[in-house]
């Protein structure tokens, strides 16, 4: 089985794409292509629904990728919201089937926004990261350092990267591009994916630039009212910075 295309990679502003179901695991549901980010790098997966062409829709709770091993690439799973059973046995027996996948908007982008944040972050703050989380309700990044962050500072300095309205855009570089920069990598848990002999790299013209595979938005005057609301001193090595919208979307 080959694996998903996948969609998002290119372009984090498709909502929906044909597809065909082809695949109905206990775990999810794998299509021939995508427009459904999986949980990785910190960033939620996506929600939405599969439309079929009879008008039924199959509503999908959340999108990640298998573990996998050598035998069994992992596999993009749309995960189905429970109850819906009877309509996923009848359909097994159906594939392929062709839909249409859609992602529920609002909840992308707001992934899509602190995404974009934490970038603007990395830039403001000159640690290493240790971890990091993006949701649609919040985001947060844990700089490895002992040194105190400055609330209101950083706040200010993501209003002032948002006003400046940077453009963001992404390019492929080589694994051996990769390995001749490594100041690239600025992230010390989420180690770019390897393998596929190509790395995502992620350019917030003339403010930050590395490897990541995720969804961003394409200028950050679109990240919006993003602002820092708290800081966390989680170890003695560990600063976490909480992103948040300053009005509710
Ligand atoms: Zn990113």
């Amino acid at each position: 089985m080959s694996a998903t295309e996948e969609l998002f990679r290119e372009d984090a502003t498709l909502l929906r794409c044909e597809a065909r179901l082809v695949e109905i695991l206990p775990e999810g549901l794998v299509l021939d292509r995508t427009v459904f980010y999986p949980q990785g790098g910190g960033q939620a997966g996506d929600g939405g629904r599969l439309l079929l062409a009879d008008g039924r829709a199959i509503a999908i709770a959340d999108t990640r990728k298998s573990r996998g091993d050598e035998a069994n690439p992992p596999r993009l799973l749309h995960v189905p919201a429970a109850g819906q059973e009877a309509l996923l046995a009848e359909l097994a027996a159906a594939l392929p089937l062709a839909l249409s996948a859609e992602i529920d908007a609002e909840r992308r982008r707001a992934h899509m926004r602190f995404h974009t944040a934490t970038h603007l972050l990395c830039a403001l703050v000159p640690h290493p990261v240790d971890g990091c989380s993006i949701t649609a309700g919040y985001a947060r990044l844990d700089f490895h350092t002992a040194e105190p962050l400055d609330k209101e500072a950083l706040s200010a300095g993501i209003a002032r990267l948002v006003a400046e309205a940077h453009a963001v855009r992404h390019r492929w570089i080589s694994d051996a591009e990769l390995d001749a920069n490594p100041q690239l990598v600025r992230s010390m848990s989420v180690q770019p994916p390897r393998g596929s002999g190509r790395v995502r790299l992620l350019e917030v013209e003339g403010v930050d630039l590395q490897p990541c595979g995720g969804t961003h938005v394409g200028n950050t005057s679109e990240v919006g009212d993003v602002v820092v609301t708290k800081i966390e001193k989680k170890s003695a090595m560990t600063r976490r910075v909480v992103l948040g919208f300053a009005s509710p979307v």
